[in-house]
């Protein structure tokens, strides 16, 4: 029998979209599943874990240097209650990135990156290569499989649930040589990037980040995450944290709308996932058009503000 942990991504206050997504591959493995909230004052965050369908039980950890998502802090204390699990999950998003990877070493196992696909409890589908390959990796039995889950490739698993929420302490001491200093996030009140249905993504193109306001003003009016090509952030237009893309996020809205942005390959990697894609370029040759769903030919500068009186 396959036993299961998830760690939930939260951000104290609600669950990220992202943990009922490990559980849908979660799902697919099979066996009992449980996730751990680990955090400070997370009891509201543990019962909507529990809610999800098809949980046997929440643990939440409760303790003050637990309150920030430091990998450093996070990841013996997941290792501690992954004890006698066969899989330890979490999403492969800049927190499981960040978590995973040491879990895995302190297991001293391997960690199995953006899982896709299940074949089998022991047997993996992920991409390589920046997604232009797909390769399938199999865990030797009684080795602990650590995985991050590729959270563009599974559906959000439903609530319905109502699992049993235990308390457990904290069993590892903060560590001193680490300490959160302060976190700054763009995106104010719009949805997160790995999670919005829509996104409006602006390239190079834009010239400034005075212009990236068009992106933005149309964005806000979609309700939609904004995103930005490599170009545009290393253009200094839009922090980082914002780049969609084999080096940035991957993402799967049901709407992308692409203003300015070529289609390089690394681009193209981050939305392969998406539904329906739009792109706005004024180069007919755009390599961009061949995944596009809808193009139009044609200059943003006039295109974005039509598209905003429409709506
Ligand atoms: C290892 C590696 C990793 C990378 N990772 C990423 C990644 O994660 N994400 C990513 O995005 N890139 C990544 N890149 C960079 C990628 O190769 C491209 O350089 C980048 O995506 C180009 O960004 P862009 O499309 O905004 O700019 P450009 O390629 O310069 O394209 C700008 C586009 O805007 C169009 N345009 C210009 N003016 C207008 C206008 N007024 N109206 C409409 N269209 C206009 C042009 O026709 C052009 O197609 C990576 C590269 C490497 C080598």
């Amino acid at each position: 029998m396959n036993t299961i942990l998830i760690v939930a991504e939260h951000d104290g206050r609600a669950l990220n979209l992202s943990t009922a997504k490990c559980l849908s591959c979660a799902l697919a493995i099979s066996g009992d599943i449980d996730i751990v909230v680990l955090g400070h004052g997370v009891a509201a965050v543990a019962q909507e874990a529990a809610a999800l369908a098809g949980v046997r039980k929440v643990m939440a950890v409760d303790a003050e240097h637990l309150a920030k998502p430091l990998a450093v802090n996070w990841a013996p204390e997941l290792l501690n209650l992954g004890a006698g699990y066969s899989h330890v999950l979490g999403p492969s998003t800049t927190l499981g990135k960040d978590l995973i990877p040491r879990v895995a070493a302190l297991a001293g196992v391997n960690q199995l990156s953006d899982v896709m696909e299940v074949l089998d409890a022991r047997s993996f589908r992920r991409p390589i290569y920046a997604g232009n390959a797909i390769i399938d990796v199999a865990v030797a039995e009684g080795v602990l499989v650590v995985m991050t889950v590729r959270i563009a490739s599974w559906p959000a698993a439903p609530a319905g649930g109502s699992a049993t929420v235990e308390s457990r302490p904290a069993s590892v001491a903060a560590a001193s040589h680490t300490r959160f200093v302060g976190l700054e996030s763009a995106g104010g009140e719009r949805p997160d990037l790995q999670g919005a249905t829509r996104v409006v993504s602006g390239g190079r193109a834009l010239g400034s980040a005075e212009n990236f306001k068009l992106i933005y003003s149309l964005a806000d009016k979609l309700g939609a995450g904004v995103g930005a090509s490599r170009a545009a952030v290393d253009a200094g237009y839009v922090p980082n944290d914002m780049q969609v893309g084999q080096t940035g996020k991957i993402i799967s809205p049901d709407l992308y709308l692409a203003f300015g942005i070529s289609g390089a390959i690394q681009h193209v990697t981050g939305i392969k996932d998406a539904g329906t894609i739009v792109a706005v370029n004024k180069d007919g040759e755009a390599p961009i058009f061949e995944v596009a769903d809808i193009g139009l030919v044609g200059d943003l500068f006039t295109i974005i503000p039509e598209i905003e009186r429409l709506l």
